[in-house]
């Protein structure tokens, strides 16, 4: 098989991190000047790579839409290319605090993608002689270099497990396996072979229009998690300053319906055009506002089901739909529609 041609983009994180008087911090070059001195990562099996180190670079917790547009922007240049020496894939080196913000992000923004871009990172850094490094770094490219003509969505590759990025959650900060898809099997496993799903890999044929980024950043959004003792003057203060929240609900999606003040700083935010999107806080589960009493209630002041949406794909969603079309009800539609397999959909609303 030929050696395909896949695109770095280092954003930072751990992965290449050292210990500073103030705890991990990237080093630029560090990443890069190891990887040269690895025989590993000249070995035929790989596909060729360009790393491209971003300046500066960075732990994901300082990470928000601004870096994510260049993220897009940088993926959409190297990858739009078809001709000879086009690269057939992205693979993108990232922190694991915010990864799966990113990886949803990236899924909404980069609009009609034909080819993969995968995100990887590790919980150790890469000099460290038991990181998690190597093997997520040397099996995301091997995963490229074997098919990567077969997909076209934004994955997360972590610990042996290969996941939709717009499901994928950080799961876990201490074991190698950090990152899980809670609400939708995993793409794929990997252990002595490469366990693949097919039947929910996204290919090239299920894009639609044409490859362009959206961009995103300058809508207001924000996520609130409910918990019992809340003052509804925070949350309605909070309403006060953004055009969509992401409400994170006890069980099936439900709110202490009985506080009045709660109920009025919803009904109020509805009226003045916020849209505000329930997802459960249990890591695994589907909203269902239908099934309580503390959850039909949200419904009638105007709160939306976000169904099985992580928290951090539905804040990504819905900063991206706010940036295309911000009329609250279109904004409302569009969060119910499944648009790039990051929600399933109760079969009463499948189409
Ligand atoms: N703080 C680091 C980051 O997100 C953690 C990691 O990469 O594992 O950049």
């Amino acid at each position: 098989m030929s050696r395909r041609r896949v695109y770095i983009a280092y954003v930072g994180g751990t992965i290449g991190m050292r210990q500073s008087q103030r705890g991990y911090a990237p080093e630029p070059g560090f990443l890069a000047e190891q990887l040269a001195e690895n025989p590993r990562m000249r070995a035929p099996e790989l596909p060729e790579f360009t790393l491209h180190e971003y300046a500066p670079l960075l732990d994901s917790s300082n990470m928000g839409p601004s870096d994510w547009m260049r993220i897009a922007r940088d993926v959409q240049v190297r990858l739009e290319d078809n001709g000879p020496d086009a690269y057939d894939a992205a693979l993108v080196i990232h922190g694991t605090d915010t990864m799966a913000y990113t990886a949803s992000a990236l899924s909404f923004m980069l609009e009609g993608l034909r080819k993969p871009v995968l995100i990887t990172g590790s919980q150790m850094p890469l000099h460290r002689i038991r990181s998690d490094g190597y093997d997520n770094l040397i099996t995301a490219l091997i995963l490229l270099q074997r098919f990567a003509p077969r997909m076209a969505e934004v994955m997360v590759y972590f610990g042996g497990r290969l996941l939709r990025g717009n499901r994928s959650k950080k799961i876990d900060g201490e074991y190698f396996a950090a990152f899980d898809s809670p609400n939708l099997p995993r793409l794929g496993t990997v252990g002595i072979d490469f366990d693949l799903s097919w039947d929910l890999i996204r290919g090239p044929e299920q894009a639609q229009g044409p490859f362009r980024v959206q961009e995103i950043g300058s809508a207001s959004v924000a996520a609130f998690r409910l918990f019992p003792g809340l003052k509804a003057s925070a949350l309605h203060a909070m309403l006060a300053e953004v055009q969509g929240l992401v409400l994170e609900c006890y069980g099936a999606g439900n709110a202490p319906h009985r506080d009045q003040a709660f109920m009025r700083a919803l009904e109020s935010a509805r009226d003045r055009g916020v849209v505000i999107v329930d997802v459960p806080q249990p890591i695994h589960g589907c909203a269902d506002l239908a099934l309580y009493e503390t959850g039909r209630a949200l419904l009638d002041v105007g709160v939306i089901s976000g169904f099985d949406l992580t928290p951090e794909a539905a804040l990504a969603k819905l900063l991206y739909l706010l940036e295309k079309d911000p009329s609250p009800d279109a904004v409302r539609a569009q969060m119910q529609t499944d648009l790039r397999g990051e929600m399933s959909l109760p079969t009463s609303l499948e189409s």
